[in-house]
């Protein structure tokens, strides 16, 4: 199958996909504000119906009036009446448009967006690290505001259509019910249009795919997150090479449907012009003034309610094509909604005291071809201080997302006191550990903030300067004007302090040293730090968890000395497990990694 026809398949929806997804968000939108929607009904069909007046009806009724020989004053009491009314509904749609409506619709979009926040917060971390998940997620946080407002809109453009369309047919076919035959000419025209707006439809949607990368090759030029490849290798070339790749494709797909988009739309503009335009006005004009059987204002009016019933089939079709580019977008959103997270917590109690046991646990990730843990079975007693050594991808860290239950083993069991772990509610079951991960980000927030994970309250000043103290980041902290008020990352602030990888590790610390838990994660946290820098936040750390468990992940041995227990880990399978001495004595792999180790920091 090609890239073309997949995507294709992609872009195309049931009609009953299109309605329900359609349904989907204005149910939710009923839920976020019954107010708004019910106001942006009422108002379009306000403002539609005055339209309809004040363009048709007022017209009619003076050019009549005038021809029934009505007195002046009177038809222009009547207009003036009308225009006093108009200009009210001009206002209050103003007024409701401009200030109610930005306003309530912010509130709408509030509630749309924290739904999706907090399904991705809930999502396990595969979703994150899986393509097919992360792309769907990734749309439906972007996408959530623009959709809302766009099914608002599409909701009242369609609603505004049907108010014109039946008030202008029902007009004329009382007029004169012969007029009815040309009305029909646009409906008739009706699947042309829906023909041309899907081939439209699927320009659009491939001249938005190809956006997309262009619009990749043009981040990947202004991100900091890029800047150093762009610099150091030929990416620019080729970034620009598939950014003009775009542009050329773009052109083609414009060329591809142009021939077919212009005899559609010919064929329509004519069918109504002759046919319905001419064909009605030719009918009114000869009724008035050769059979003298219709009035000036009516001969008008049809003329003018032709041409708006045209406009008002063109625009529903429109429509047609925004409900269903939006139901594509809404696709991802319920997708994304329905999901459920399969890493569930129970209702076990924590135990206040208990050893984390592994027991046979293995596990794969999912698309791989084989197990990242093999039978991996071990004890982290309740202040024991344990760790975990082996080469990288030996899946040390897949270990501790697994201790964290971030992902779910596929055999074995991992228990805490003797319960298992998935019995314990989840967010009351991580809170027992104090992480530390080896991809530690910080946040544009203020020191404090980077420290806690959590918003400054007063009493926290203290446990702050405590825990940069144990770090060892105090001193660089009480440099800054605004101590730890200091803003970090320059994201929101040009005076905003960037931290260098070790200091960001230090950082990370001391979020350790600012909470009392039962456990302490460290994954490869000394890795960007220098030999005398890593040996003395080891001692500090053992010191700071002398009451609490640890955990900690290196491959550096130097650390490991320092443990009650270690574990060494390779390809998935715990090798060798013991104390240093223990393992130094077996003259095993470790010993031998650790002698390899050691030569080089002698050197
Ligand atoms: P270590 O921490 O010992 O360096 P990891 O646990 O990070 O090793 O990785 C173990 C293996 O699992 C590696 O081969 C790595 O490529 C693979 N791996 C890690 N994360 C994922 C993932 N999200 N999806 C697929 N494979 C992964």
């Amino acid at each position: 199958m090609s890239i073309n026809s997949v995507k294709n398949k992609k872009l195309k929806l049931p009609i009953r996909k299109i309605i329900s997804n359609n349904l989907f968000i204005i149910r939710l939108f009923h839920k976020a504000s019954a107010g708004l929607l019910l106001c942006n009904i009422i108002t379009t069909i306000l403002d539609s119906l005055a339209r309809f007046v004040s363009g048709t009806l007022i017209l009619r009724f003076a050019l009549n009036g005038i021809n029934k020989g009505q007195s002046f004053k009177s038809i222009v009491t009547v207009i003036l009446f009308w225009l006093a009314v108009q200009l009210a509904i001009t206002l209050s749609l103003a007024v409701y448009n401009q200030s109610y409506l930005p306003r309530q619709m912010k509130e709408v979009k509030k509630y749309f967006c924290n739904i999706v926040y907090e399904k991705a917060a809930a999502v396990e971390l595969e979703c994150y690290e899986t393509p097919k998940y992360y792309d769907k997620f990734k749309k439906a946080v972007d996408e959530c505001g623009v959709r809302v407002e766009g099914a608002s809109s599409a909701i009242k453009e369609l609603l505004s259509c049907i108010i014109g369309l039946s008030a202008n047919f029902t007009l004329i076919v009382v007029i004169d019910p012969v007029l009815f035959f040309f009305v029909v000419i646009p409906i008739l025209a009706i699947p042309l249009q829906i023909k041309m707006n899907k081939v439209r439809y699927i320009k659009n949607m491939k001249i938005a795919e190809e956006n997309r990368r262009k619009d990749y090759a043009r981040r990947v030029f202004y991100l900091a997150d890029y800047a150093k490849e762009m610099r150091l290798s030929e990416m620019p070339e080729l970034m620009l090479k598939r950014f003009t790749e775009s542009g050329i494709r773009i052109i083609k797909i414009i060329n591809e449907h142009g021939f077919s988009l212009a005899v559609c739309g010919y064929l329509i503009t004519e069918c109504n012009r002759i046919f319905a335009s001419l064909g009605a006005t030719l009918y009114a004009v000869w009724q008035t003034f050769v059979r003298k059987g219709m009035m000036y204002g009516d001969c008008l009016v049809i003329v003018n309610s032709i041409d708006n019933i045209n406009h008002a089939i063109a625009d529903s079709a429109n429509v047609f094509m925004k409900f269903q580019e939006n139901a594509l977008y809404i696709e991802n959103l319920t997708e994304f909604l329905s999901y459920e997270p399969t890493i569930k917590g129970g209702r076990a109690e924590l135990p206040d005291d208990g050893s984390i046991v592994l027991d046979q646990v293995s596990f794969r990730y999912e698309g791989a071809s084989h197990d990242t843990l093999r039978n991996v079975s071990m004890r982290i007693g309740a202040k024991e201080k344990v760790a975990i050594v082996g080469h990288n991808g030996a899946g040390k860290s897949t270990l501790v997302k697994l201790l964290l239950r971030l992902y779910e083993p596929d055999a074995g069991k991992i228990t805490y006191g003797n319960i298992n772990i998935k019995e314990f509610p989840l967010s009351e079951y991580r809170k027992m550990f104090s992480t530390v991960l080896q991809d530690f980000h910080v946040f544009a927030l203020t020191v404090a903030e980077n420290v806690m994970m959590d918003s400054r309250k007063d009493d926290d000043t203290k446990i702050i300067h405590y825990a940069l103290e144990k770090s060892g980041l105090k001193q660089k902290t009480d440099s800054f004007a605004k101590g730890i008020d200091t803003l970090l990352t320059r994201e929101f602030d040009e005076d905003g302090k960037v931290f260098s990888g070790g200091e960001q590790q230090m950082l990370a610390i001391a979020h350790v040293y600012s909470k009392a838990n039962k456990f302490v994660i460290l994954d490869e946290p000394s890795s960007a730090l220098d030999p005398v820098a890593e040996n003395e936040m080891y001692i500090r750390m053992m010191e700071a968890c002398s009451d609490c468990g640890m955990i900690f992940i290196s491959h550096r041995l130097s650390s490991a000395v320092m443990a009650d227990r270690i574990y060494l880990i390779e390809n998935g399978e715990v090798a060798e497990c013991g104390t240093h001495q223990m393992l130094m004595e077996q003259d095993g792999k470790y010993a031998d990694m650790f002698r390899r180790q050691a030569i080089n920091y002698c050197e």
